[in-house]
Order: C-alpha cells, then sequence, then structure tokens
C-alpha cells in the first residue's frame, strides 16, 4: 500500500457518520508531516471537533484510514495527548498528581530511579508553564488560565506522538489567551510534537499554525490546507505587527468567504 510509505499523520478518505446517520465528515483526506503545528478553522458544525475525536480514538467507528509514520494511529506505539476545552483535569488530585497519573497511564509500569526522574519532568513542565508554585493545589482552586496550563503541561509530560488541542484557550480572557499561546509554542519548540490545534479564532490559527486546515461548510468539499511558514518561521512576539501576518489574514479570509 502507498500510503505505508508516507511519514507523519495520514488521513484517507475519512468518513464520520453519527448514529442518526448524518453524515459529517465526507471522505477528507489530509497529509502533514511529522513535527508540525496545524492549525483547524470552520464553521460551527464543519467536523472540526468530530476530526479530533476520530484521530483520539474516542469514536466507535469510522471509514478511511488514519496513520501515523504507516501506522494505523491507534497502534499502541502511538500516544495521543488531548487537551479539551474545559481542561479535563481531574478535581480530587492535586496539580502534580494530574500530571503524575496521566504519565503512568502514558507509560505504565515503571518504578525506581525513573520515579525520580518523572518528578523532575513534572516539575519542569509545570515550570515551562510558568506554574511551578502550583504543584501542590487543586484544580478546582484555580483560575481558568491556570487551570489550561496544567492540562498543557500535562498533555506534553506523557510526551505524545500526537497532540490534540480542541479550542483550548477559548473560554480564556484576551491577554491570558496571548500569554498561553506564547507558552505554548515555547512548550511545542522543546517537544516539536505533530499537534492538531482546532480554533474557532482565525487570528490564533494565523499565531500557532505551520499550515492551516480551513474546513467546508459543506461536508464533501474537501478542507483547504493554507501553508503558512512565514509567520510560523518569526519570532511569536513580532508575529501580530508583521506584513506576512496581515496578508495571510487577508488570504485566509478570502478562502473562508468561498468555502463557508
Ligand atoms: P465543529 O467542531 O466543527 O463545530 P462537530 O464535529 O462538533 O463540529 O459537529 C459536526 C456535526 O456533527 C454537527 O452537525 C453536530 O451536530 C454533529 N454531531 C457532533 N457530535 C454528535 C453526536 N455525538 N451525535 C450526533 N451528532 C453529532
Amino acid at each position: 500500500m502507498s500510503s505505508l510509505k508516507t511519514s507523519g499523520l495520514h488521513i484517507h478518505n475519512l468518513q464520520v457518520a453519527y448514529q442518526n446517520g448524518q453524515l459529517v465528515l465526507g471522505g477528507m483526506n489530509l497529509d502533514l508531516p511529522e513535527h508540525g503545528i496545524y492549525t483547524v478553522i470552520g464553521p460551527s458544525g464543519s467536523g472540526k471537533s468530530t476530526l479530533l475525536r476520530a484521530i483520539a480514538g474516542l469514536l466507535p467507528g469510522y471509514g478511511g484510514e488514519l496513520l501515523f509514520n504507516g501506522r494505523p494511529v491507534h497502534d499502541k506505539d502511538t500516544l495521543i495527548g488531548l487537551v479539551p476545552q474545559n481542561y479535563g483535569l481531574l478535581p480530587w488530585k492535586t496539580v502534580r498528581d494530574n500530571l503524575r497519573i496521566a504519565m503512568n497511564i502514558a507509560r505504565p509500569g515503571k518504578g525506581g530511579k525513573h520515579k525520580l526522574e518523572q518528578e523532575r519532568q513534572i516539575t519542569r513542565w509545570l515550570a515551562s508553564m510558568g506554574i511551578a508554585e502550583l504543584a501542590g493545589r487543586y484544580p478546582l482552586s484555580l483560575s481558568g488560565g491556570q487551570q489550561q496550563r496544567v492540562a498543557i503541561a500535562r498533555a506534553f509530560a506523557i510526551r505524545p506522538t500526537i497532540l490534540l488541542l480542541d479550542e483550548p484557550f477559548s473560554a480564556l480572557d484576551a491577554m491570558t489567551r496571548e500569554g498561553l499561546q506564547q507558552m505554548f509554542i515555547r512548550s511545542w519548540q522543546e517537544h516539536p510534537v505533530t499537534a492538531l490545534f482546532v480554533t474557532h479564532d482565525v487570528e490564533e490559527a494565523i499565531l500557532l499554525g505551520q499550515k492551516i486546515i480551513v474546513l467546508a461548510a459543506g461536508q464533501q468539499e474537501p478542507p483547504e490546507l493554507v501553508d503558512n511558514a512565514d509567520v510560523f518561521a518569526m519570532k511569536h512576539e513580532d508575529k501580530r505587527e508583521s506584513q506576512e501576518y496581515f496578508e495571510q489574514s487577508k488570504h485566509i479570509r478570502k478562502v473562508m468567504m468561498e468555502k463557508w
């Protein structure tokens, strides 16, 4: 099979229908090289969350093929991290425990020296999200922005092969969101996982994505993959004011006008 040679995430003829028979994804094809951030935008109901759920293995079934480096994404070798909009933390566990439990589930059965290294990693990821001092706190005592930092630290700490983020910053105020976008990019540079980042915010899609996947309103219409390498290559704090960003915004809005 030719698709076995493809490296990165290979989505071939992905079809999803829910129980009511409604076709949500009608044969989607995408080839996404490994180690990239791919932002996904599309009108409400275009299947953004469904795409993530299919890759995360949260759907009872789908048609087509989902491969990562030539192997089915749901193979045991592929570790998938998910950051949901509502943080998904265990409220009865401390921040540190939330990370530790996720790491133990993701990579079970290691003790001894590994334990010390694990605690060191937890501290490191919390520090990289600027929340080292919150390690002993419980999630419900934290602000939304702090909880989302924990969720992102946890997602990176399990060292996933694929990281899926479903509008992770949409519930946060603008300033908090900008800070987290920057921290997300920094964490990704430390661990350049293949990431699919769903957002409804065009600005966020351009600020974070190496490529931008624009889903169409019609389920049968193919998504448009927009290259965003010029913006992606810039220092994060310079992006928003740049000519490249301005040009890309114009282009994406044009694609949206055609597809939505
Ligand atoms: P988006 O994330 O782009 O808003 P979704 O993937 O959430 O889109 O939904 C796509 C379509 O699938 C919508 O029409 C939605 O109503 C429908 N849908 C989503 N989840 C379910 C479900 N569990 N059962 C039935 N229909 C669903």
